[in-house]
């Protein structure tokens, strides 16, 4: 017997969305070229500004996040130039895949999925020749491993040319990240992971060089295209319709995150991954992630017991009320994710552990 009105869901995205948050979206529509919006969109933009640490600015977009890393390669990598990127799961992997598929010239330092990147790999592909841009996942969803984006930072800042672009769809708001501080082009997320809101807006803290850079860029296609943004954000407003809906959304969470203030929400992250971790070596799981690099967001299970995810998933949706996380890619199954972020508080998560071993405890 479930113990919800519905399924709450403990997926590493979409995540559970509070019902205030949901309910923030009924709001009557307004036209997006009034005042009106002009007014939502600035007091967006500034709370958007804060929670990425940026002075520059941050584009919203009516995408999933999988949009701005088209944008960030057709905006910021020349044809003639190459591009690194730093691979190591599932979506590393898709980013680098997105940038073969714009044309772009393509290398890869590649680790093996569960390790993270180092600063010091870094230098050493910088070294050997000269890039446009580093792409990094700050934290990857796959494989429960968040990468050093600042020390990666210091290195990349050592060469002129070569800006730095990060993907932190699930690590922004759920674990350290400071755009400006760490030499960032460009950091782009999602709404569904740790922002904790539905899905279907992205948004991304872009640099003022990286826009000098679109400029001597020929063909950016036009959906994605950051001088086109950058029009309109100078006007509070988006090229073409925004998700409306979604901003109110955005803008009442963004209200709810600053007040209980970014970083202690980057506090009660690490808190829950280390109630995770602890439960789960309890049991005689291991944890995929390399130590020392394992998320605050997500944690990445071992299933060392092999215990049988599509039943797990179904014991929790019919007795607890939860949909569970099955693990991602090649290594589903052979690994699931305890996605501890968004608003999931620390009693949730321990209820969601309390119904893995009342599982356990009945399949034996
Ligand atoms: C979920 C995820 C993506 C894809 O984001 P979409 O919003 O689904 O396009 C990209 N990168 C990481 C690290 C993710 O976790």
């Amino acid at each position: 017997m479930s113990r919800t009105d519905h399924t709450r869901l403990f997926l590493p995205g979409p995540v559970e969305v509070r019902r205030e948050i949901l309910e923030a979206q009924t709001q009557w529509m307004i036209g997006h070229r009034t005042s009106e919006f002009a007014d939502l969109f600035a007091r967006l933009q500034d709370k958007l500004k804060r929670s990425f640490f940026t002075e520059s600015r941050v584009y919203i977009s009516g995408s999933s996040g999988s949009g701005l890393w088209e944008g960030a390669i057709r905006c910021g990598v020349r044809d003639d130039r190459k591009v690194l990127h730093l691979t190591g799961g599932a979506f590393s992997e898709r980013w680098a895949q997105i940038s073969r598929a714009n044309g772009k010239q393509v290398d890869c330092i590649q680790v093996d999925w569960g390790k993270a990147h180092s600063a010091e790999m870094v230098a050493e592909g910088l070294d050997k020749a000269s890039y446009d841009a580093v792409c990094a996942v700050h934290n990857e969803t796959s494989t429960g491993v968040t990468n050093p984006i600042g020390p990666i930072g210091e290195v990349v800042k050592r060469h002129a040319d070569t800006f730095y672009f990060v993907d932190t769809v699930s690590g922004y708001l759920g674990t350290e990240l400071r755009v400006d501080e760490w030499g960032i082009d460009i950091a782009l997320t999602s709404s569904q992971k740790a922002f904790a809101l539905p899905p279907g807006v992205a948004f991304a803290a872009v640099s003022d060089r990286l826009l000098e850079r679109a400029q001597t860029i020929p063909h950016r296609g036009y959906y994605f295209d950051f001088l086109t943004l950058e029009k309109s954000l100078l006007k509070n407003n988006t090229p073409s319709t925004p998700p409306i809906a979604l901003m109110y959304a955005a803008d009442r969470q963004m209200d709810s995150i600053l007040a209980e203030g970014i970083e202690a929400r980057w506090a009660r992250h690490r808190a829950m991954r280390d109630v995770a971790h602890r439960w789960a070596l309890d049991r005689g799981f291991g944890l995929y992630a390399q130590e020392g690099y394992r998320s605050d967001t997500v944690t990445t299970v071992e299933n060392k017991p092999g215990i049988d995810v599509n039943a797990l998933d179904r014991f929790m949706r019919a007795e607890v009320g939860f949909a569970m996380d099955k693990g991602y890619g090649k290594i589903k199954g052979a690994t699931f994710r305890l996605p501890h972020m968004g608003d999931v508080t620390i009693d949730m998560l321990r209820e969601v552990l309390a119904g893995i071993d009342a599982f356990m405890a009945s399949s034996k």
